[in-house]
C-alpha cells in the first residue's frame, strides 16, 4: 500500500475520532456514509473515463509469495472511456475498487498466462464489475487455454449469479453480464499481433519467455500516440525488447535471483527440502531488476516500472533491495508499489506518476 495511502487513513481514524466527541455517534455515522456515498459517485479514478489520456494503476505489484503490502500481478489501463485489466492476481479487485475505479467499464481482461498469481481473482473481477454496473458480457483474452480457465471460473460462480439475479432482480442484475467470452489471441516470437482495436486503442501480444509454462504473452497497449507495455512473467526477453521499442512505459517483472539462491540455500541447510527446490526452480524463469533496465535500455522506452517483486520484503528495505543494483543508463527506473497511478495525455511525452 502507497504511503501516502497509509497516512490518509492515519488522518482519517484522527477525523473520526474528532467527529464522535464533537457531533456524537449517529450524526457521525450518517457523515462517514454520506462521504463513503460521494466517493462512490465520483472520485478521481472515476473521473479517468471521461479524460483524453492514456491512463495506467497498478492493481497488484506482488507474486505468489505472500506480501502483505502487494496484491498479486495486475496492472489496469483506461483509455477511451473504458477499462482495460492485464492480470487478476488475488486481491487485486480489492485494491482498484478501493481506489475508485469504475469497475462497471471494464472492456477486457487480458491474461498473460495461467499461473494462480494471474488468474486467481477473475470471478471476483467478474462479480463485482457486474455489481458495479457492467451489463454486457465480460471479454477474457489470453493465449491458449483461456477457453479452459474461463469455463472453469465461470462453473465455480454460476450459483452465485443465480442468487444474484433472484435477489436482486434482472433489471439491478442484468443476467447478459454473466455471460463470459474467451478470446484465444494470436502472437508470435516476433513483431506484434493485434488482438483488439476499439477507436483510438490498439492492444497488441508477443511472446515472452517463461518457459517451461507455456504460453505466456506479454502485451502493448497504444492509445494515441502514447504507449505501456506490460511483460507478464518472462526471463529478460528479446522478443520484449523488439515490442516494447520506443514504448512510453514499460511495466517489468523482476527476482531478485541472488537473494532467491540464497533463500534456496537457507531452505536447504534447515532440511526444508520441498522449498528449496521451489526457490531455486523461481530463478530461471524471471528478470533480474538490473536485466529489466538492460532491456528498457534496449528498447528505448521512457520509463520502467518494476512489478510481480520477488521476494517480498518490508517497504524499508524493498526500494534499496530493488534498486541497489540497477544501471538505469537512459531509463527512469521505478520501484512500483500497489495504488501507483501513471497519466500519459496525448500530444507530449509527459508522464504524470502520483
Ligand atoms: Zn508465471
Ligand atoms: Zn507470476
Amino acid at each position: 500500500m502507497k504511503t501516502s495511502q497509509t497516512f490518509t487513513r492515519v488522518v482519517l481514524s484522527i477525523v473520526i475520532v474528532s467527529l464522535v466527541a464533537s457531533l456524537g455517534c449517529e450524526a457521525m455515522i450518517g457523515r462517514i456514509v454520506k462521504t463513503a456515498a460521494n466517493r462512490q459517485a465520483s472520485s478521481a479514478a472515476q473521473a479517468t473515463l471521461e479524460d483524453d489520456a492514456l491512463h495506467v494503476f497498478l492493481c497488484g505489484t506482488g507474486s505468489p509469495l505472500p506480501d502483505a503490502d502487494s496484491a498479486a500481478a495486475c496492472t489496469l489501463v483506461v483509455a477511451g472511456g473504458k477499462v482495460y485489466v492485464v492480470d487478476v492476481g488475488p486481491g487485486s479487485q480489492e485494491v482498484a475498487q478501493l481506489a475508485g475505479y469504475p469497475t462497471r467499464a471494464v472492456a477486457g481482461i487480458f491474461l498473460t498466462h495461467f499461473h494462480s498469481d494471474h488468474i486467481g481473482e477473475l470471478g471476483e473481477w467478474a462479480m463485482q464489475s457486474w455489481a458495479n454496473g457492467r451489463t454486457g458480457p465480460l471479454n477474457v483474452y489470453g493465449p491458449e487455454g483461456v477457453d479452459r480457465v474461463v469455463r472453469g471460473f465461470k462453473e465455480a460462480y454460476a450459483l452465485d449469479d443465480q442468487y444474484r439475479i433472484a435477489h436482486h432482480s434482472a433489471e439491478v442484475m442484468p443476467p447478459g453480464a454473466t455471460e463470459w467470452l474467451a478470446h484465444s489471441v494470436p502472437y508470435t516470437n516476433g513483431p506484434g499481433t493485434k488482438i483488439l482495436e476499439d477507436g483510438d486503442l490498439v492492444v497488441t501480444a508477443f511472446a515472452v519467455e517463461h518457459e517451461p509454462v507455456e504460453p505466456a504473452v506479454g502485451y502493448r497497449f497504444d492509445y494515441k500516440g502514447r504507449s505501456v507495455v506490460v511483460s507478464g512473467d518472462t526471463d529478460q526477453s528479446t522478443n520484449l525488447e523488439l515490442n516494447a521499442k520506443g514504448a512510453d512505459l514499460l511495466i517489468h517483472e523482476v527476482l531478485i535471483k541472488s537473494v532467491m539462491t540464497q533463500v534456496s540455500h537457507a531452505m536447504g541447510e534447515r532440511g526444508i527440502s520441498r522449498l528449496q527446490k521451489i526457490t531455486m526452480d523461481v530463478t530461471d524463469y524471471h528478470t533480474s531488476p538490473n536485466e529489466a533496465a538492460q532491456s528498457a535500455n534496449t528498447a528505448g522506452v521512457q520509463t520502467l516500472v518494476f512489478t510481480h517483486l520477488v521476494p517480498p520484503v518490508p517497504g524499508v528495505i524493498r526500494k534499496w533491495l530493488f534498486m541497489r543494483d540497477v544501471d538505469q543508463g537512459n531509463v527512469d527506473v521505478m520501484l512500483g508499489e500497489d495504488g501507483m497511478t501513471f497519466r500519459l495525455p496525448p500530444g507530449s511525452d509527459v508522464i504524470e506518476i502520483d
